[in-house]
């Protein structure tokens, strides 16, 4: 029998609370507990007459009748687990890692009862940083005495002199210095306090590169294509690979400077202008495959990017990866789970509770140092390469001597310190934390660590929310189940202030692409006859936009799965089937834009129609014809399209995220030859990818939510047609009558004003882009290096 771990109770395991910001409180908008944190001061009543005290108690204490604050725990018994080393050796104990709360707030004369799985605020903030900075690329100079950063506090830093100079020559009229010193004032004499700052471009080489291997990038050029391209002209030998990837890392540096200098000025135009701001998001998670980086293990890691797109320009804001390159394994778990002289850190949570009683734990995930890691791959990770570093040596040993000769001491020595570290892991992983076995053992010959999808998921929103102007945001996505557990709580003060829209679509992804067409067909046939018939009786002033929506009002009806014997069950996954959210999804009979046989819900909605919806069972017709009309006018601006067509176009044009095997993005994916790569590689291609894709190229935008305007009328005039087999000409009337409107998605976002000299629009040149200071944009330090 194994023994089980003490009881614990929610004072003692609730994590703790940042200053704007806490996952966990109860989800629903409605609950007198959203955002509330929970009281621990209000008394529980337990035993004889216990709700007869309670009742007594309610008088003086006005919280134990509503419930404000109030919440129960249980444990997470998905996650069950037994440790059988150190102090449980011989003596194995079961514990649950992970606990869920259970909102206790009164609703009428039930309890609210909506339930959640607790996670880390501190392990969301890690993330939320990471995903701000880009992995650090965007951090900026550092003080060295207390890790103040320049660009949070540029005024905090006085200049104090420069190095290097900078011939006149190419584009600089004269000559300057190369970089500037600058000093964090409130550390001034303190050792690292005085930093040296310079630009990183100033030490390639071959400027022109830069501008090439860009274009590889957005033309799907290959590493090796890529290196065939730079290669020495004379020579023909070929740029190393560490070099390329370096310059890769700065061009995705430089550009996410440059995109966040421009979204800035935007933002702050757009909050300066007083217009009332309705963003649209467009938001979707994609799997890109990754290659393993050894040649023996042709297998292919998975990973997860957040896709966020405003849905009127089609501006893709983020693109972030579920991935943390900056995580070396082993020097994380030994930094993390090891002191300083090898004692084993942070594996067990100490309580005392009232009685007087202490004991010790193991560390559930959310008090992990490593919980916002996928923890079984780490470890994995981290006892792998022990392992390929024995294995290696081992076998270099064996083929220059021979087997059976001894190997020299300091060899023997690593060899079994190896050994070692690999039985401490091991104990750690499996012994203590009971993590599961991973198929990915060998896996992590590069750097980092797959991250928690929820952690990404909510840190990706919290960025996306705080890059976009003040004013509503209604997000469309599709089900996912790491959305229901944060989306309310990123977005809670927006919901708060009934500012903040959450819909969830699901269409045909299944269908051939002539049926669909037919779909679209029939729709836009049946669209028209409405028109016609309503033109004719209503009268000709109806636009075209209220026909649409008439008709759909009309016909869209209440969407549910029926079963054989004519049962109904709910038409939304698990997650969505809370009673946070409204219960109905309603099919649409708009079929346009790709996206057919739609199906909407919408689990956060404006309070004015939230109220009623939520009072409807799932299977209820909605019979308010206000309540109709809005939903239908929801349902029809309710895509992801932008999303997927930045998508189709990034696996059509960069080598690297083609999709391996199958056209589904979640099937069965397949070695691809030449398509190496280190996941920290094709997360900078993406972004690179998708700065070009936002500002440096003009396209036609059309969609459901798409500003209009994407074609122009074409002056009528005549244009001249050569007759065949001769010089003669003659002049034909033009025929089309519309030509497309290119634009980039920045230029339709705003984010690329319109200059005022009328002269048509132009994007942007690379070459005028890439090197200036972006980094330090609005700080000192900028027009020091612009002047
Ligand atoms: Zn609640
Ligand atoms: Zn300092």
């Amino acid at each position: 029998m194994v023994k089980k771990i003490q009881q614990l109770n929610l004072p003692e395991v609730y994590p703790a609370i940042l200053e704007d910001f806490n996952l966990n409180t109860c989800g629903d908008p409605d609950c007198g507990n959203f955002g509330v944190a929970p009281n621990f001061s209000i008394p529980v009543f337990k035993g004889r007459n216990a709700s007869e005290r309670k009742q007594v108690a309610a008088a003086s204490i006005p919280a134990l009748a509503t419930g404000l604050g109030a919440y129960t725990m249980s444990s997470d018994d998905h996650n069950t687990r037994i440790s059988e080393v150190f102090e449980y050796e011989g003596n194995p104990v079961g514990w649950d890692d992970g606990r869920t709360m259970e909102c206790s707030h009164q609703r009428g004369n039930d309890v609210c009862g909506i339930t959640f799985s607790i996670l880390s605020n501190e392990h969301f903030l890690e993330e939320y940083t990471r995903l701000l900075l880009a992995g650090g690329c965007l951090e900026g100079p550092v003080c060295g005495a207390c890790g103040a950063r320049y660009l949070d506090n540029p005024d905090e830093f006085i200049f104090n002199g420069t190095h290097g100079k900078l011939v006149a020559g190419g584009n600089r009229r004269k000559a300057k210095p190369s970089g500037f010193r600058i000093i964090h004032r409130p550390c001034k004499g303190k050792a690292g306090a005085r930093i040296s700052v310079s630009l990183d471009h100033q030490a390639h080489q071959e400027l022109r590169d830069n501008v090439r291997i860009l274009r590889c990038i957005v033309n799907g050029d290959s590493i090796t294509t890529m290196r065939r391209v730079l290669a020495d002209p004379d020579t023909g030998k070929k740029i190393g690979v560490s070099r390329l990837y370096s310059r890769i890392f700065w061009l995705e540096k430089t550009l996410l400077a440059f995109e966040r200098a421009k979204l800035k000025e935007w933002k702050q135009r757009e909050d300066a202008s007083g217009r009332f701001k309705h963003m649209r998001i467009a938001h979707d998670d994609v799997t890109i495959s990754v290659n393993w980086e050894s040649r023996l293990d042709r297998r292919l890691t998975p990973l997860q990017f957040s896709v966020s797109a405003d849905i009127r320009s089609g501006y893709v804001f983020r693109i972030d990866a579920n991935f943390d390159p900056n995580v070396d394994p082993v020097e994380f778990v030994e930094q993390h789970y090891l002191s300083d002289t090898g004692q084993l850190a942070n594996l067990r949570q100490q309580y005392s509770q009232k009685s007087g009683i202490t004991f010790t734990a193991p560390k559930m995930h959310f008090q992990r140092p490593s919980g916002r890691l996928d923890e079984p791959m780490l470890f994995a990770s981290a006892e792998g390469r022990w392992r390929v570093f024995s294995e290696r040596v081992q076998n270099a040993y064996e083929k220059s001597k021979g087997t059976g000769v001894a190997l020299p001491p300091d060899v023997q020595e690593k060899l079994n310190e190896a050994e070692d570290k690999r039985f401490q892991l091991d104990q750690i992983r499996q012994g203590y934390f009971g993590f599961h076995d991973t198929d990915r053992d060998y896996r992590g010959s590069f750097n980092g660590s797959v991250v928690k999808p929820t952690y990404t998921k909510a840190a990706h929103l919290a960025c996306l929310r705080d890059m976009l102007p003040k004013g509503k945001i209604t997000l469309v996505g599709e089900q996912e189940a790491a959305m229901v557990r944060v989306v309310p709580h990123v977005f809670r003060d927006m919901i708060n202030d009934d500012m903040f829209e959450w819909f969830v679509i699901s269409f045909d992804k299944e269908v051939s692409a002539p049926k669909n067409k037919a779909r679209m067909a029939q729709f836009a046939e049946a669209l028209e006859a409405f028109k016609e018939k309503a033109r004719a009786t209503l009268g000709d002033d109806l636009s075209d936009r209220d026909l649409l929506e008439q008709f759909c009002t009309q016909r869209m009806s209440t969407a549910y799965i029926e079963g054989r014997n004519g049962t109904k069950y709910p038409y939304s996954i698990a997650n969505f089937q809370s009673r946070q959210f409204p219960q109905i999804w309603i099919r649409t009979p708009a079929q346009y834009y790709g996206e057919t046989q739609k199906v909407v819900g919408f689990p956060v909605l404006r309070k004015k129609y939230r109220d009623p919806l939520k009072k409807l069972a799932f299977d209820q017709k909605v019979h308010d014809p206000e309540l109709r009309a809005a939903l239908t006018r929801r349902a029809l601006r309710a895509t992801i399209q932008p999303v997927s067509t930045f998508m189709s176009s990034l696996r059509r044009r960069t080598s690297p995220s083609k999709r391996a095997g199958g056209k589904g993005a979640r099937t069965g994916p397949a070695y691809i030859n030449g398509a190496v790569f280190n996941p920290a590689v094709l997360m900078a291609f993406l972004n690179i990818f998708r700065v070009y894709y936002n500002w440096f190229e003009p396209r036609q935008y059309k969609g459901p939510g798409a500003t209009s305007g994407s074609e122009a009328p074409v002056a009528e005039g005549l244009s001249a047609g050569r007759v065949p087999g001769t010089k003669e000409t003659i002049e034909v009337p033009k025929l089309a009558t519309t030509s497309p409107v290119m634009l980039t998605p920045a230029m339709r976002l705003g984010a690329d004003p319109e200059k005022a000299n009328g002269r048509p629009r132009k994007a942007p040149d690379p070459r005028r882009v890439l090197y200036r200071p972006w980094l330090y944009h609005g700080t000192p330090l900028w027009r020091k290096f612009e002047d």
